[in-house]
């Protein structure tokens, strides 16, 4: 069987594209993923900027919306990992752990992954006090000292999220000034359990089975301190995930695929990209289920002119 269009990834790029490529009778099969089925908002808390939801909506919940809608329209949605793509030629090779699917068109939706300090210990000491996710990991720090790293959105979310469990939480960053929006970085403020080590790095972790405190530098002077903590939480950004098709796409230096905008092709015909992983600028929930739109719509012509 050769599908009309294959969708790689499940946030809310690839619901979204699988939504309207449904709708035009184009039964997309959507590879979400045999972990990260539902993208970065299935770790996050409430989502209050999505249009539509005038009290928010859990992350979670509103990914398994967009999931429901596909399925209503006729998406088929199987959770396997795509480990392998030939890309080139009029029908595309898409290979899982459970075998090999066949396109004409192709759309890679693969979101993006946690950016790392890059520090010695970092990886040995992550899930023993080194998190990614506060959602996922913050009840295991209940009246404990925390640390957060970052200045934006993500970090005054996290550390806003995490002020329920710790006894009190550190938001260390590297200027003096957020990068965060206006209302997530004034609610962090404004919150009297966070406190912030401005112009600070985290250089050093310690602990052996365990995190038990971080070195910090001041940008400023140089100068170093020991903080006593047992959670650190790393909230620093994404690098897109686009290794799979990093030789095939051409991708910007920091790893985004190229699109040719307006549109979402990328420059092989019949092979589109959309959301965070082709998106170096916005990387909003809103922003990714628009270029998903767009995608779908890319596929839908381009198939419609292999017919013509
Ligand atoms: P981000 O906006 O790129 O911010 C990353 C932060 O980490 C910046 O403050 C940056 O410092 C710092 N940083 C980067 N590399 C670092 C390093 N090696 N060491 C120390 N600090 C480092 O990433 P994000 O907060 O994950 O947000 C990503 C996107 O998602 C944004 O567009 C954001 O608006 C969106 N988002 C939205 C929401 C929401 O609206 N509810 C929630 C979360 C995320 P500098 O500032 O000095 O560069």
């Amino acid at each position: 069987m050769i599908h009309d269009v294959v969708i790689v990834g499940s946030g809310p790029a690839g619901y979204t594209a699988a939504i309207y490529a449904a709708r035009a009778q184009l039964s997309p099969l959507v590879l979400a993923g045999s972990v990260t089925a539902g993208g970065a908002l299935m770790n996050t808390t409430e989502v209050e900027n999505y249009p539509g939801f005038i009290e928010g909506i859990m992350g979670p919940a509103l990914m398994n919306q967009m999931q429901e809608q596909a399925e209503r329209f006729g998406a088929e949605i199987r959770y396997e990992d795509v480990t392998a793509l030939e890309l080139q030629g009029e029908i595309k090779r898409l290979t899982t752990e459970e075998g090999t699917y066949e396109a004409r068109t192709v759309i890679i939706s693969t979101g993006s992954e946690y950016r790392h300090l890059g520090l010695e210990g970092e990886e040995r000491l992550a899930g023993h006090g080194v998190s990614y996710c506060a959602t996922c990991d913050g009840f295991f720090f209940k009246d404990q000292n925390i640390v957060v790293v970052g200045g934006g959105d993500s970090a005054m979310e996290e550390a806003t999220f995490l002020t329920r469990f710790g006894k009190s939480v550190t938001v260390v960053h590297r200027r003096d000034e957020l990068r965060a929006s206006a209302v997530m970085a004034q609610r962090a403020k404004d919150d009297p359990k966070i406190s912030f080590a401005w112009n600070s790095r985290v250089v050093e972790l310690h602990g052996e089975d365990s995190l038990t405190g971080v070195t910090l530098e001041d940008t400023v002077t140089g100068e170093r301190r020991l903080l006593e903590a047992t959670g650190l939480f790393v909230a620093i950004g994404q690098i897109p995930r686009s290794e799979l098709v990093a030789d095939a796409l051409d991708l910007d230096e920091a790893g985004y695929i190229r699109v040719e905008a307006p549109s979402q092709r990328t420059r092989i015909p019949g092979v589109f990209a959309c959301g965070d992983v082709a998106d170096p600028t916005y990387q909003q929930a809103i922003t990714a289920a628009g270029s998903g739109c767009r995608a779908a719509l890319d596929a839908e012509h381009y198939l419609a002119d292999l017919q013509a």
